[in-house]
């Protein structure tokens, strides 16, 4: 029978960004601490992360790159020459204790998730799903690209039909680049439009490969305020023409939660229902995938939307109401809203309205120009 198994650890709150950064935030110990207080986990549904090995590293990244990430960390400090080479030392990419260990035990975390369901568990390994890491340059708040290793990890195990769904607001640039020359890994990324959010440079639907790889690559730039039923429009009509294209044997799954309206780090407007049911209709077209984490820099929206995805794969109907130990977590947390929006619903309830809507035109543009960019190659 199929196990609901969670990889996570307590420790990656040792790890964490500088007090400037908006992944300061406890994010995977959190969500553990959470799921504990709302009573929804039990100690043998937990795995706990171990590192990645230099091996595993070395799958995706060049070694030297990884060499100098270790050096930046052991010495906490910017290697001569490693801030132009490597970008680390930077406001976005700092020199901390995440960008090494936190980051390598995040992808070992990957690795153990992509064991267990291949031995037919159901994972989520909430630390994974850091996209924007390229080969040899930190991105995006990202270093080491677990991704994109667990691709390379699949492969070397001879999968040749692997497709990787990313659902963060943000453009997977590093896993799009990894693979933008090969059939065996088609991407699929719905996300905020280049134009306006990060990365700026990459995202544009016109993006669909190279190579052997033209026609695998798919990316949805959306405009800003999307809402549930704009993006669940989005992705049903995206995930039919991934199906016309690829019949994968295995699919990864991004789950950045900063899609969520309450993230001040992007401009859609979703509620964690929609973003649950933006996760079950991707397990409706293709099973069971590997579940990572990625964005969201909101604790509280994060902390409810994977507690959600968690009781979805482990099959827990949770109760609505925060339980008293839950309320007192949230409170503890070092977190002040930036608007002065009221949200003090998160510290009462589990689940969101729906938050639904008018289909824009350009939304339904967008659809119909994938269409005919990617279906005609
Ligand atoms: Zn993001």
């Amino acid at each position: 029978m199929k196990k609901a198994k969670l990889i996570g650890s307590l420790e990656y709150a040792k790890y964490r960004y500088p007090k400037n950064h908006p992944l300061k935030i406890p994010r995977v110990s959190l969500l553990l601490r959470f799921l504990e207080a709302m009573e929804l986990i039990s100690e043998d549904e937990i795995i706990k992360s171990r590192q990645a090995s230099m091996r595993e590293l070395l799958l995706f990244h060049d070694k030297d790159y990884i060499e100098t990430l270790i050096e930046a960390e052991k010495c906490q400090c910017v290697p001569n020459g490693a801030r132009e080479k490597y970008n680390i030392g930077s406001y976005e990419n700092p020199v901390s204790y995440a960008m090494f260990t936190g980051s390598s035990l995040a992808t070992g975390s990957t690795i153990q998730a992509i064991e267990e369901f291949l031995k037919g568990n159901v994972v989520f390994n909430p630390a994974g799903g850091m996209h924007h890491a390229f080969r040899n340059k930190a991105n995006g708040f990202c270093y080491i690209n677990d991704p994109a290793i667990g691709i390379e990890y699949l492969r070397k195990r001879g999968f040749k039909k692997i497709l990787y769904i990313d659902l963060d607001a943000h453009h997977c640039d590093g896993v799009q680049e990894a693979f933008y020359e090969t059939h065996e890994v088609f991407v699929l990324s719905l996300h905020q439009s280049p134009q306006y959010a990060f990365p700026f440079k990459r995202g544009y639907l016109e993006e669909i490969g190279e190579g052997k790889g033209k026609g695998f690559n798919l990316n949805i730039p959306l405009p800003k305020g999307v809402n549930d039923d704009e993006f669940l429009y989005a992705l049903e009509n995206a995930l039919n023409i991934v199906k016309e294209i690829i019949e994968p044997e295995v699919y990864l799954l991004q789950l950045g939660t900063d899609p969520l309206l309450e993230d001040y780090l992007s401009k859609f407007n979703l509620s964690n229902i929609g973003f649950l049911k933006a996760f079950n209709m991707v397990r409706d077209c293709f099973g069971e995938g590997i579940y990572l984490g990625g964005g969201g820099y909101h604790p509280y929206a994060l902390a409810r939307a994977w507690t959600l995805i968690w009781c979805e794969i482990s099959k827990r109907e949770p109760m609505d109401n925060l339980t008293n130990k839950a309320k007192e977590l949230f409170h503890s947390i070092d977190f002040e809203e930036f608007d002065d929006v009221d949200r003090s619903y998160m510290f009462e309830s589990l689940k969101d309205s729906y938050r639904g809507g008018e289909i824009r035109k350009e939304v339904r543009d967008i659809i119909e120009k994938a269409k005919a960019l990617v279906l005609n190659v």
